[in-house]
């Protein structure tokens, strides 16, 4: 996962342009935006950046970006950055944008979850799919009281875990992963799967079986959870249930849920802005039906749509160029090959 945090600065004044998510889309944007001179801000809800290769594949290989004949997901997140990186875009992460308002002077106010309203001249829609969110154990109720406390769904802290009786739920990379990672940590770990085998990197598993031979930890395959004891808002107790019916409770102060993410379109559904496919609209010029508000990549919808890596890419190259023209009415703007640019800047520096 990238180590990116959001910094101290106060992400709310204006920039020429905010970027609604943070996949490659939204990276590459920002990049864009460095090479043409334009302030930026990255608006992220998850807490990591890369979108759907972070949240979905990051160990998946990638075979057809140009100049990549094989990279991981994940490293292609990292390469992104690397790029974006030197241009030093505001980073906000977790928050997710509910609303826009266009102001009579052209700006944009763009309101996210936690109420923050951040202010810039254009804006550029690069939310992909929608809005990821964990998936959650509707089976447990309404646990949203104990996320943070008793309850996670990614592990910000090390330290939340430590000297605790800690179940994680889950069979992919990010489960196995955290089982290996909390196992000296924790007081116990205790994995429950509720497939036959996992889904997560081979070697990974190994790990968390041989740990289970030499009686470090607890694996329940086959398994869900069916219910929790708790006390006010402290985790006591899981009771589990196999396929077969067998029913079993393990001590629980914390408990990890990562069953992946899913994703959705939400706010921006209700924007009014013109929808084909569960996408938004734009023209030649990767406009949506308000002038000053740009989309690119998965997120946007022409005839002949391809949502691809590299198509989102040169979207956001688009974009971002044309998003110039509104950003600096009257300003001539002209098209310089990054070559040239970084060349002439190099020799000046
Ligand atoms: C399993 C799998 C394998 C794939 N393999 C390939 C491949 O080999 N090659 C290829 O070219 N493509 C592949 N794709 C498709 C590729 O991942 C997408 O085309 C690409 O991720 C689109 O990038 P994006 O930045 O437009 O959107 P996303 O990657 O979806 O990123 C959008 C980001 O916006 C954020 N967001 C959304 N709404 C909001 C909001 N309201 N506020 C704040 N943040 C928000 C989301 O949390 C997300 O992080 C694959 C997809 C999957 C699922």
């Amino acid at each position: 996962m990238l180590d990116i945090h959001n910094e101290m600065t106060d992400h709310k004044d204006m920039r020429d342009l905010t970027i609604i998510g943070g996949g490659p889309t939204g990276i590459f944007a920002a990049v864009q935006c460095g090479m043409n001179n334009i302030s930026c801000r990255i608006i992220e809800s998850m807490s990591q950046l890369g979108g759907q290769l972070a949240a979905l594949y990051p160990e998946k290989h990638i075979y057809d970006v140009a100049g990549f004949p094989e990279v991981p997901a994940i490293s292609l997140v990292e390469s992104l950055w690397k790029q974006a990186e030197r241009y030093q875009p505001d980073i906000v992460l977790g928050e997710t944008v509910a609303r826009y308002r266009k102001l009579d002077d052209g700006t944009f106010e763009t309101e996210t979850n936690t109420g923050a309203i951040y202010r810039s001249r254009a804006l550029l829609i690069a939310a992909g799919l929608g809005a990821f969110e964990p998936r959650t154990l509707p089976q447990l109720g309404d646990i949203s009281h104990m996320v943070g406390s008793s309850v996670f769904y990614a592990v910000k802290s090390v330290n939340d875990f430590r000297d605790r009786n800690v179940v994680i739920v889950g069979g992919g990379d990010s489960a196995l992963d955290w089982t290996v990672g909390l196992l000296n940590t924790a007081r116990s770990v205790t994995l429950v799967h509720r497939g036959h085998e996992f889904q997560g990197h081979g070697k990974t598993a190994h790990e968390v079986l041989d740990a289970r031979e030499e009686g470090k930890l607890a694996v329940h395959l086959d398994t869900e959870v069916r219910s929790i004891d708790v006390d006010g808002n402290a985790l006591k107790r899981l009771h589990l249930r196999s396929r077969s019916g067998s029913e079993t409770s393990v001590d629980a102060e914390r408990l990890l849920i990562l069953i992946g993410f899913k994703s959705n379109l939400g706010p921006l559904a209700g924007w009014d802005l013109e929808l084909c496919e569960n996408a938004l609209v734009v023209d030649t010029h990767m406009k949506t039906s308000v002038d000053g508000l740009y989309a690119a990549g998965d997120i946007a919808w022409y005839p002949g749509k391809l949502k691809i890596i590299q198509t989102g890419l040169s979207e956001a190259t688009m974009a971002v160029r044309h998003s110039l023209s509104y950003i600096k009415p009257g300003e001539k703007i002209r098209t310089v090959f990054s070559s040239v640019r970084m060349s002439k800047e190099n020799k000046t520096s």
